[in-house]
């Protein structure tokens, strides 16, 4: 019997790919996600099969989303999967344990080595309503699609920059939902930028440039430069007031989905010890890892969206990258040839995100523009005005130093949602680079779960 007993968190692409390689090498890994089935966000499955076939649920990635769903079916036996399975912490003293919770009960895993293959989830900005029934982000509109199957209103509005936002809304368009008006965030000029990324991913910008079209075609507006001021409605949204340059402008709606590209989910490699670094692309912090995912702690290996936001092509071969690094560091065989191959596409990709993200700049002066009154932190239910005070007093020059003055990032979301949005108010108000303000650090348990429970069984792989 082997005694290796690697541990993949997250069957999304990334993490089918990884487990795939490992297989391959003769090993079994436990496979642990939170979700009912594997595939992650793009490729996301609905709990039980709901008769539409790839193509209506996938579209252009139909032929990958079977591929991805297909290897990780050919697995089945040979790996120990285990889904609706939440990881909430990871602990290395006295042994390397996660703790996780399912179905109801929690339990300790020990593991020899851990891929990390987490993913990202959607980067949102504060702004008056946003916290209204009605408003979702652009990642929750999808799934609502993908997952369910029905649309988050009969009237949407999209709203924010990144790629999702135009893909999302064709989407909608095509499931028959009216989309009312697609408000970009950033300048029309941006998108110059895409002429220079078509030399390099013609197919990524034709893609993109046909969801425009289509869009305009069935005659929803597109809208560049705006900044939104507030929702309308009470009860639920009724509608967006937003400016564009000096002009100010509303428009009806029963639901808006907004989103400012991803956000790396990279709370677990904080609490396996991993040294962070920050980013600027991405504008977040990254666990520190070479180009296969190896990280600075022995046997903690990141990969996908989770080690920077590179894309599910990119996570594939993260994810088979990783698991090569794992393989060579226990002295098992990689094929040399096939690493090669996937460090010069990985290579192509990344060449590829950096123009792709230029044309999707993200809204650095957004604190310009929002009343003091607005939520910045819904768990806390923290207003702007709170943490602005802590800011000019003095007293918080560091995220961390923030929420322990403001109680920013301390209620049940851990800071996944609020921390982008406090970082960025943190070093605008300074003047400065988000480089400079720090990283708000990982806690147990990452998500949610509940109180009082009691650790019901030791479980080795
Ligand atoms: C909401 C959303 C929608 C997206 N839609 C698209 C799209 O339509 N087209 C596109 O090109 N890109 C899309 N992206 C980006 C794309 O999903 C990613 O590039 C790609 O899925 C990354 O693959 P991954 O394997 O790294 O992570 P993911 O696919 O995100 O998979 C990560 C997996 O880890 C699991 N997980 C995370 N934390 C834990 C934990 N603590 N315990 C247990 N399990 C955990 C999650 O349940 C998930 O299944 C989307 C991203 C998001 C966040």
């Amino acid at each position: 019997m082997s005694d290796v007993s690697p541990v993949i968190v997250g069957a999304g692409p990334a993490g089918v790919r990884a487990a795939a390689i490992l297989v391959e090498a003769g090993l079994r890994p436990v496979v642990l996600d939170e979700g009912f089935r594997a595939g992650g966000q793009i490729y996301r499955q609905p709990p039980v099969d709901d008769g539409r076939g790839y193509r209506a649920r996938y579209g252009s990635e139909a032929s990958r989303a079977r591929s991805v769903h297909e290897t990780f079916d050919g697995l089945s036996g040979a790996i120990d999967y285990r889904p609706e399975t939440l990881v909430w912490n990871v602990s290395r003293q006295g042994g390397n344990r996660l703790d996780v919770l399912s179905a109801g009960a929690h339990y300790q895993l020990a593991f020899t080595h851990l891929l990390l293959t987490t993913g990202a989830t959607d980067r949102v900005l504060p702004f008056s309503g946003w916290t209204k029934p009605g408003v979702y982000t652009l990642g929750a509109a999808q799934t609502a699609l993908k997952a369910q199957g029905c649309t988050v209103g009969q009237r949407v509005v999209f709203m924010g920059s990144g790629p999702l936002l135009y893909l999302v809304a064709w989407q909608y368009l095509k499931a028959g939902a009216k989309v009312v008006a697609v408000l970009d965030t950033a300048p029309l000029s941006s998108k110059l930028h895409l002429a220079h990324l078509a030399l390099h991913a013609p197919r990524v910008v034709a893609l993109g440039a046909s969801y425009g079209l289509r869009l305009l075609l069935a005659g929803v507006s597109i809208q560049y430069g705006i900044r939104p001021e507030r929702v309308e409605g009470d009860a639920r949204v009724e509608g967006l007031h937003y400016r564009q340059g000096s002009k100010r402008r509303s428009i009806a709606c029963d639901a808006l989905a907004y989103g400012f590209s991803l956000r790396p989910e990279t709370q677990l490699a904080d609490l396996a010890g991993c040294g962070f670094q920050f980013d600027a692309r991405d504008r977040a912090w990254l666990p520190v890892a070479d180009v296969s995912g190896r990280t600075d702690q022995p046997g903690i290996y990141v990969a996908g969206d989770g080690a920077g936001i590179a894309g599910a092509d990119a996570a594939e071969i993260r994810g088979q990258l990783s698991a090569m690094a794992l393989l060579d560091d226990i002295g098992r065989p990689v094929d040399a040839e096939n690493k090669r191959r996937l460090l010069r596409a990985l290579e192509r990709i990344q060449t590829q995100r950096n123009l792709l993200e230029r044309a999707f700049p993200f809204p650095a002066d957004w604190f310009e523009h929002v009343e003091p009154d607005v939520t910045l932190c819904r768990c806390e239910e923290i207003r702007l005005r709170d943490a602005q005070e802590a800011i000019t007093s003095g007293r918080a020059s560091e995220v961390n130093r923030l929420k322990a003055l403001t109680r920013v990032g301390m209620g049940r979301c851990q800071g996944r949602m609020c921390s982008p949005a406090a970082t960025e108010l943190l070093s605008a108000m300074r003047k400065n680079s988000p480089a400079t303000v720090g990283r708000l650090r990982a806690q147990a348990p990452v998500k949610p779960i509940p109180l009082g429970f009691k650790m019901e069984r030791e479980d080795a792989p």
